[in-house]
Formats: structure tokens, sequence, C-alpha cells
């Protein structure tokens, strides 16, 4: 249920109120949540909450999407919403909540800064202190799978060029004004040439916008490795949603525990601001959770809505405590002085509100400590777009599935115009040159090109003539020309 909860007037009174709405969440959601907006009470922050339920009693409610209309609407009054993590039930059909809110709300770039704190919070990597600028709404995401034979299942990795020039454009603003040096792109572009090649070209081209900064692309593996390895080495990452995905919980181990760090989903009109860990149901109701990952994600938020003392104030004595050895069971090692659990935790924080850290470096308040969104995007797109073939894909699997029965009889239905070039299976090329050994699943694709562009009757009426042969075309995807450059993988012979 919805509810409006107006808190007790020990705001600054210096700051007009924002509201922002919250949910508790789930499994340890409640406590870190109760933990978090106590510290924020006492820090004297001026907002007021709109609380919202999301997560699992809404989907055992029979609401798939794990989100009622009045919290959407909720969601667009306030812009804001700081959330704890919510479970999501096993099966059922159940959506992620995740990719839903920032799909429907446009959040695109999800931001995670990781810092060490050593040698407070013990780990490897005492110079770790990097960003990471994960693209939110495409990639893998889309959530498009098929199956589209009896052996073979797909899913399609779409990519824009205006969330590349988004994404990439604010990671080059992020770094900017933190008063970092270097943006590093990581993406797989030796292999995927079309989808993470465009991501890499738009990096190259708006990132020559930016001599002041220094740039660099690495693929994504060995990224990964180095990241794990040589964190120090990095200081703003930009990459694609799944690399993203991937690498940012890397990046929280290495720095110490997932429980220490908070992320932003930053969109246009709308931020929402959580911990990178999940609901962890094995420590949920035992005042143990790190309360962390939250209070960092509700910082950011503080910066978002224009309260960037507060957020120092709050950030600065939440590092006096870890330095102060008052330690959460997830990160308690030779520097504890004092196990605490998740209450006991903000306790500490809240009586050191007004203090700096000794050692470690004190924050100073420099807002927005995340840019709310990326200046205008400028996409050009190329003019002349000419159809000149189609990929025809193919259920089949006769006899020892050798393709040049296959190629023999798609050669009675070609047309002058349009004329078999190529068989691939799962992407290698069997016809008309292949290799015995190449596993032949039963899902095949044959490229059929004209000798000059095209019209789509022509396609219409290849596949009419497929159809006389009985052969199961599973799908077509057409072949075009941009300015003259082909829109497609080539294989070997093209
Ligand atoms: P998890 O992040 O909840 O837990 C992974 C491990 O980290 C566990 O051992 C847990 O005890 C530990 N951990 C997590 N947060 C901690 C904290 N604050 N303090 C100390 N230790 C902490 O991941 P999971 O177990 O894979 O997922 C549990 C549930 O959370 C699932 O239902 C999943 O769908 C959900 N989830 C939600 C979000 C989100 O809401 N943003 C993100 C990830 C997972």
């Amino acid at each position: 249920m919805t509810s409006i909860t107006q808190k007790a007037d020990t705001s600054n009174p210096s700051l007009a109120r924002v509201p922002i709405t919250v949910a508790f969440g789930d499994g340890i959601g409640p406590s870190l949540m109760t933990a978090t907006l106590r510290i924020l009470e006492a820090a004297q922050a001026a907002i007021t909450l709109e609380v919202i339920e999301l997560g699992e009693s809404v989907y055992l409610n029979g609401i798939t999407s794990g989100i009622e209309q009045k919290s959407w609407d909720s969601l667009r009054r306030t812009g804001v919403l700081l959330k704890a993590p919510i479970t999501t039930p096993q099966g059922g059909g159940y959506k992620s909540l995740n990719v839903t809110l920032r799909k429907a709300l446009g959040l695109y770039a999800n931001v995670r800064p990781c810092r060490a704190y050593a040698p407070y919070v013990p780990t490897l990597h005492p110079a770790l202190d990097l960003v990471i600028i994960r693209e939110n709404e495409e990639d893998l995401y889309a959530g498009i799978e098929h199956r589209q034979t009896r052996e073979v299942v797909q899913c399609l990795k779409l990519i824009t060029r205006e969330g590349c020039e988004q994404i990439v454009r604010y990671a080059f603003e992020y770094a900017r004004q933190h008063g970092r040096r270097k943006v590093t792109a990581l993406s797989k572009d030796n292999i995927m040439k079309m989808t993470d090649g465009l991501f890499h070209r738009v990096f190259d081209e708006i990132g020559a916008q930016y001599s002041d900064l220094e740039r660099e692309h690495q693929i994504i593996d060995i990224g990964t490795a180095r990241v794990a390895t040589h964190p120090e080495r990095y200081d703003v990452i930009v990459t694609l949603n799944l690399y993203g995905d991937i690498l940012s919980d890397v990046a929280a181990e290495v720095a110490g525990s997932v429980g220490l760090a908070g992320s932003a989903n930053i969109g246009e009109k709308v931020a929402m601001f959580e911990a990178i860990h999940g609901s962890a149901p094995d420590l949920a109701e035992q005042d143990v959770a790190n309360p962390s990952g939250l209070l960092q994600a509700a910082v950011l938020m503080l910066h978002h809505i224009g309260q960037g003392e507060v957020a120092t104030r709050i950030q600065n004595a939440w590092l006096r405590t870890l330095e102060d050895g008052i330690h959460t069971a997830d990160i308690a090692g030779e520097r504890t002085r004092e196990r605490v659990g998740t209450q006991g935790f903000a306790d500490a924080v809240i009586s050191r509100l007004g203090q700096v850290p000794l050692n470690l470096p004190a924050v100073e308040n420099r807002s927005p400590q995340v840019p709310s969104a990326s200046p205008a995007v400028v996409t050009s797109f190329p003019v002349m777009k000419q159809l000149v073939g189609t990929d025809v894909f193919f259920e089949w699997s006769e006899g020892d599935r050798d393709p040049q029965v296959l190629a023999d009889t798609l050669k009675k239905v070609e047309q002058p115009d349009l004329t078999l070039r190529m068989i691939t299976n799962r992407g290698v090329m069997v016809w008309p040159d292949g290799f015995p050994e190449t596993r032949r699943a039963d899902h095949w694709r044959c490229r059929f090109l004209g000798a000059r562009p095209i019209e789509h009757l022509q396609v219409i009426e290849l596949l009419r003539r497929i159809n006389i042969t009985g052969l199961d075309f599973i799908k077509t995807e057409h072949l075009y020309t941009f300015d003259g450059a082909p829109g497609y993988s080539l294989g070997q012979g093209q």
C-alpha cells in the first residue's frame, strides 16, 4: 500500500524538503533501510518519504512485474527511488523487477563507484578506486529469446547508436566532473564487430571531444582479469550491459565486500539508488548484514537531489566508523575493534556525524556526485539504405546433414538475380567450403545475394519457391547496405 510518511521536522531548515520514493524490499532489505533512514534523519536530510511496496509480496499477490500501478505513480511524482534489495521468487514467470524499472523508466546509466578502504577493510588491492559506468537498457537484456529449432535457441543482442552515445558521453562527463583522468571502454569487438564494434567506434568518436582525458579500449576478457588483479590501473570504466553486470560484482568483491557498494541508475526524468547486493535471505532478521551499500546509495541520492553537504557529513562519519574499527561481520578483520550488527553500525555512524576520518582521505562537498543526465545526443545516420539480399534460416536434419544436399535443393529454386552464396551452421561456413569435422546442428543459415539491389517482392518470390520444396524456413534476416557498406557480418567468399 502506498503511504506518505511525513518525518518529524528535524531537517536542515535552510534546505527545501524533497519528496523521495522509498521501498523497504525483502530479506535484509527492511533492516538495512531502517538503519539508512535513521542515519539520514540524524544528518538532517531534508526529505519526505513516499513508501511503496515492491518485490516478493507484490509478486505473490499475482502481479508478475513485482510493481503496482500506484507505485509507478509515486515514481513519476518524485523522480527519485531509494530501493532496498528485493527477492525475485524462483520460477512462476516472474519478471526481474530491476530490469523492468531500468527499461520502463529509461534509467540508461548504472554508476557504481568501488573503493578499497585499506587497511580498515581487508583487501588485496588497497589502491583500488574506480567507477564502473554500465549501459543499463540494451544488449542481451532486451529479453528477446526464441526457440527456433528442436536443437537451437537464440537471444538477440540489440545495441543502438543512441544508447552508445548516451552512455559514453555520460562516462566522459562523469570523469570530467569528478576530476578523474582516464576512461577505459571494455568490449568484445574482436568477435562482435557490428554490435560491440559500434560501441567502440562511438567511444573513439566522442572520446576525441574530451582531449583533457586519457582514453583506452580493452577487450572485456583481459580487462576483467586485470580489474581482478591490477584494479589500480583503472579509473572510470564504461561498458555494455552484460559485461558491466559481471564486472561490477568482480570489482566490489575485490574492493572488500559486496556489502560496501551502492549504485545509481540515472535517467532523464527518474533516478534509482540501491545497494549492489541482493536480499541475502540467509542473513534476514538476524541484524547482522552490512547497511553500508544502501547507505552509499543514499549518499549518491543526496548529491543527486542537491544535498551534497548532508551527503558529505554522512560519508565522513561513515569513513570514521570504518577507521575506528566498528565493523559488521562481513568486513571484520585485524583492524576490527568492535563487531556490531546492522543497527549498531547505524548508531556508530550517527554518533560520528560531524567528525571526519583521521587517516582515510576525508570527502569534500563536491556536488553533484553523479551528473544527472548526459548532454544532448547528436546522432547521425547514414542516408542510403539498400536491400541487397537475404539470409534464410532453416531447421533441417535430413540424412547425415550434408550441406551439399541442402545446397543442391536450394540451387534449384534460386533466381538469376538472387543466388545462393554460402551456408553456415552456428556461424561456421559449411558450404561451398567446409570441414568434415565441423559439428552440424539442425539450424542452417543460407545466404542469398543479388548482383545489384533487390526488391522485397524478390525475397517473397524466393520464399514462395523454397516453400514448394517443403524445407522448413524458420526466419529471414534481410541484408542491407548503408551508404554502400554492408550492414551484416561477412562470411568467407563474400
Ligand atoms: P545476495 O547479494 O543477496 O547475496 C550474496 C552473498 O553476499 C550472500 O552470502 C550474502 O549473505 C552476502 N551479502 C549480501 N549482502 C550483504 C550485506 N549487506 N552484508 C553482508 N553480507 C551480504 O545474492 P543472492 O543470494 O544471489 O540473491 C538473493 C536474492 O536477492 C535473490 O532473490 C535475488 O534475485 C535477489 N537480488 C536482488 C537484487 C536487487 O534487488 N537489486 C540484486 C541481486 C539479487
